[in-house]
């Protein structure tokens, strides 16, 4: 399998344009706009002309396969735009790849139906509308085993009741995927199911919308709890088999989590960049700080994390494009799941620190940064989660030892050695 960490010259083209148009054109939409799931007319205005240009580029959603409207290209592509998409919290809407509608179509183009698909997964992918996956509940996130949200079948309908937390974006969305327990009599594995539910269908009650940090202003709040109260859709808009919830989840949250990493690569650069210009600009009375070891020792450990991380990611996304399956890349994907939050971290708490007060102040974005690390370790399951999955799966190819000792217990492998030898080893003391 070849192994190569060139870019194509064509690819690098549109990876150099993206970079300019990226920086000119998106980027100002983060500093006056607000959420990016915003889809209201004023917005729409600014947005559908960049999204024409991205669409003429052939830029556009171009992750996904040719019979989605992509150009197919694969997640190791994906992961070089996406380090030039994630420095904007618009650019990926811009370019048709944005966090939940992403996952979200990459579940309907899985399991929907002809009618979903038309109805749902077409005017996402035009960037027509915005979705919202609706999983967690407020006494249950990490194990989705505990979630007690009820579909019952009525005739013709499904009736959902139940609370939902921290359902992003469903203030914004058009229709909300919902995880619901569907038949309580049998395993939560082969109990519940996913159902598209229209956001204005009578009974989605939003509570309200849970902003993020300490000081999110109201149009920014885009995390939504919301209660269904006698719910009723259509039996059709069950996602996939009743019962498959967790299969098509996995799917979904394997997806989720390496784009989140590939986009997080871009904030550490940026990060990363901040402190190696305040280094070369703030002076002491001996020189610029860049001068200092314990300045270059942060320069030089946070240029290590990034491009580990960097590498990890890559790779992990060429597996991807190699096995076509995230669940034989369950391992790697959970690798970066963990390391991300914690080099995200570092390199933004680095870079704060060698800003001194203006890095702690509302002037500089280290603060948001900070708390998007600590995002990274909860959102789509917690570090500790993904550290034992990371663990069971390391030791599905290992075994335990016949016997007392390690197979690497030195005087028994030196015992196997000389008996192995023994003929030379004989040979050699009788010529002495
Ligand atoms: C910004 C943001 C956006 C989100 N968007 C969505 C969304 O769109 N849709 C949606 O459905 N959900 C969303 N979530 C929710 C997210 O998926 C959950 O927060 C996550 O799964 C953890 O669940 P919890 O918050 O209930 O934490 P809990 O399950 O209560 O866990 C709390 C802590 O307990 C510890 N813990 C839990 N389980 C274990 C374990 N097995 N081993 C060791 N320690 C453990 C960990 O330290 C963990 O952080 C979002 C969360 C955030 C922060």
């Amino acid at each position: 399998m070849a192994w190569d960490f060139e870019t194509e010259p064509e690819f690098q083209r549109e990876l150099d344009w993206m970079d300019v148009f990226v920086r000119d054109e998106v980027e100002p939409l983060d500093l006056v706009l607000g959420s990016s799931a915003d889809r209201t007319e004023q917005v729409q205005r600014i947005l559908k002309p960049l999204q024409a240009q991205v669409k003429e580029r052939g830029l556009w959603a171009c992750h996904l396969g040719p019979e989605l409207g992509g150009l197919g290209y694969g997640q190791l592509k994906l992961g070089l735009m996406n380090e030039i998409l994630g420095r904007s919290g618009w650019a990926p809407a811009v370019f048709g790849c944005q966090a939940p509608d992403s996952g979200n179509a990459e579940i309907l183009a899985h399991y929907g139906t002809e009618e979903q698909k038309a109805k749902y997964l077409q005017p996402l992918l035009d960037g027509e509308i915005t979705s919202c996956y609706s999983m967690t509940e407020p006494h249950a996130g990490a194990d989705p085993t505990l979630f007690t949200t009820q579909a019952v079948r009525d005739g013709d309908e499904w009736v959902i009741n139940g609370e939902k937390w921290f359902s992003s974006n469903a203030r914004w969305s058009t229709f909300l995927i919902v995880m619901a327990v569907s038949d309580p009599n049998v395993s939560a594995y082969e109990g519940m199911s996913m159902f598209i539910v229209p956001t204005d269908t009578p009974g989605v009650n939003i509570i309200r919308n849970v902003g993020v940090g300490s000081n999110e202003a109201e149009s920014h709040r885009g995390h939504a709890y919301i209660r269904y109260e006698d719910v009723r859709i259509p039996a059709d808009h069950c996602l996939g088999a009743p019962g498959s919830a967790f299969v098509i989840a996995q799917t979904r949250l394997g997806g989720g989590r390496i784009h989140h990493a590939m986009r997080t690569v871009a904030q550490v650069r940026s990060a990363f960049d901040m402190m190696c210009e305040r280094a070369l600009s703030r002076n002491t009375r001996s020189g610029p700080l860049a001068d200092l070891q314990m300045v270059q020792e942060k320069i030089a450990d946070s240029y290590i994390e990034m491009e580990q991380f960097r590498l990890l990611v890559l790779r992990t996304a060429w597996l991807i494009d190699k096995t076509g399956d995230y669940r034989r890349t369950r391992k790697d994907i959970a690798a970066i799941k963990v390391a991300m939050p914690k080099v995200y971290h570092d390199v933004v708490q680095r870079s704060m620190q060698i800003h001194g007060a203006l890095g702690i102040s509302d002037e500089m974005p280290f603060t948001n940064m900070m708390t998007a690390a600590q995002v990274m370790a909860i959102a789509d399951g917690p570090t500790e989660v993904h550290k034992v999955t990371i663990a069971r799966q390391v030791l599905r190819d290992y075994k335990a030892v016949d016997g007392l000792w390690p197979s690497a217990h030195l005087p028994t492998r030196r015992a196997a050695a000389r008996e192995r030898l023994a003929d030379v080893l004989e040979l050699e003391v009788g010529n002495l």
